[in-house]
């Protein structure tokens, strides 16, 4: 086992911080302040390859699955909110690659993210008011009407909701069926009967657009939906015979594979303001100031002493959390890219700790650092970090997932356990002697 990172990972890590550094974080202020979508910095990334589908093919080329790890944080570190702005398209054209078919998957995965310099945005467009961690219950209709498909309903919290190129959009074509008669279509920018409905102001990650997707009577072409029309037939026959699919089990196993990448970011967050906490008590004012807050004087009056006892444990704690959430995103990536099965919920729980872990290193790091922290750099972090334990699968949700795989690879275990004992004493037992 090498934990190490390979000159290749050390050197993409070395080009992430410094575009983290000298392109995202002076305009991270800007865009924090008023909302704004930093249209200049994800012009950049792609200039500068770190964005699109040569960025994504890099990132999965990785055999330790590390790379996209590398991104996702250091990106991240250097504002969450416009690296969530950077790489959000890449939801969308995951959608597009897990249900459309290989000529769908050719023509919409370049539409989401755009083609060398040209800068395209996806959105995927799944929550509803009443439909969040429940997904079974999303109430937008798909209707069949000739060669057009007619959706109606609300999305509610869509990231590039409104500015994305295409969007795309889980709808039910049969209420009944729950989660089985649903399906995901592409809606395209422009289309008559979709709009933006309420932008969403945030408390973090105000870099990134959040806004409501509203379809009246909206008509897309039959071939729109991901996956095709007789492929649609043939799981809601079997959904309606009652026959299983394994399709929630292939969900979760999808989600598994995402969510380190999504806690990973988090941990970019905590390791921001842990970094900056460290230069503060340092008194070191030139790295001090990553958004040009209002400390910027190199006095270290008012600032409690690295040397104190109580500063020590709260620093030696956020410090041994930060690693011990990064190394869970790192297990659960590298099981992901080499096929090991993650049925103890190794890449939930990858997320749910550096979630918690973001939210709590940065609140100690606030009451470390005091009153001067509500004017410090530290506020913003605190602000985007609360989002990592709300989207993507809450705090809650990802309880649930992990007791309940726990449970059944426990069950399964304790099945191998009694197999082989019966198994066991077949062998030992002599065969009665024939007479
Ligand atoms: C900034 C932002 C960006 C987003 N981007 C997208 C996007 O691009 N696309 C998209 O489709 N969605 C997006 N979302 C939506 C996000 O995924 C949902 O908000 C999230 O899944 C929670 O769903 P909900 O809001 O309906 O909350 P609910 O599911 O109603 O949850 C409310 C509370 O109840 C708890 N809870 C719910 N069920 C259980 C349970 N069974 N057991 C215990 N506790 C439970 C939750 O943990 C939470 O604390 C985004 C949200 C935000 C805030």
């Amino acid at each position: 086992m090498n934990f190490a990172l390979n000159d290749e990972q050390l050197a993409y890590k070395q080009r992430c911080r410094e575009f983290a550094r000298d392109v995202i974080r002076p305009a991270a202020p800007i865009h924090d302040a008023d909302e704004s979508v930093p249209w200049e910095v994800m012009k950049e990334a792609r200039r500068q390859g770190l964005s699109g589908l040569d960025s994504m093919q890099y990132t999965s080329t990785d055999p330790d699955g590390q790379l996209g790890l590398i991104y996702a944080e250091e990106m991240h570190w250097g504002c969450a909110g416009i690296a969530l702005a950077i790489s959000g398209s890449g939801l969308a054209a995951a959608g597009v690659a897990a249900s459309g078919t290989p000529e769908q998957i050719a023509q919409w995965v370049p539409e989401c993210l755009g083609i060398g310099d040209e800068l395209k945005l996806g959105a995927y467009a799944v929550t509803e008011p009443q439909a969040g961690s429940d997904v079974k219950s999303l109430r937008t209709t798909a209707r069949r009407d000739g060669d057009e498909w007619v959706l109606n309903g609300t999305k509610v919290f869509i990231t590039n909701g409104g500015i994305a190129d295409v969007n795309v959009v889980v709808a039910t074509v049969d209420p009944e069926l729950g989660h089985r008669g649903q399906a995901s279509f592409v809606v395209p920018k422009d289309t008559p009967g979709l709009r933006m409905g309420k932008k969403e102001t945030k408390l973090g990650i105000r870099a990134s657009q959040t806004a409501e997707l509203v379809f009246e009577d909206c008509r897309i072409p039959v071939d729109y939906l991901l996956g095709g029309v007789d492929k649609l037939e043939r799981k809601l026959e079997r959904a309606r015979s009652g026959e299983s699919s394994g399709r929630a089990s292939n969900a979760l196993a999808t989600f598994e594979l995402t969510r380190p990448i999504v806690g990973v970011s988090a941990v970019g967050i905590a390791q921001a303001a842990y970094e900056w906490t460290l230069e503060y008590l340092l008194g070191d004012c030139q790295i001090l100031d990553p958004f040009e807050s209002i400390l910027d004087d190199s006095s270290t009056a008012g600032r409690p002493p690295l040397e104190r006892q109580h500063v020590q444990q709260v620093l030696a704690d956020v410090a041994t959390e930060i690693e011990a959430a990064r190394l869970l995103c790192q297990r659960a990536s590298w099981m992901g890219r080499n096929g090991v099965p993650m049925s103890g919920g190794q890449g939930s729980m990858s997320k749910l700790k550096a979630g918690d872990v973001t939210m709590w290193a940065t609140t100690r790091l606030i009451d470390l650092v005091g009153p001067a922290a509500a004017s410090s750099p530290l506020e913003k972090w605190f602000r985007d970090a609360k989002i990592y334990q709300l989207f993507e699968g809450t705090a809650q949700v990802q309880r649930l997932v992990v007791s309940r795989m726990q449970a059944a690879e426990y069950r399964e275990r304790l099945e191998e356990a009694r197999a082989a004992m019966v198994s066991a004493e077949q062998v030992a037992e002599p065969e009665p002697a024939l007479v």
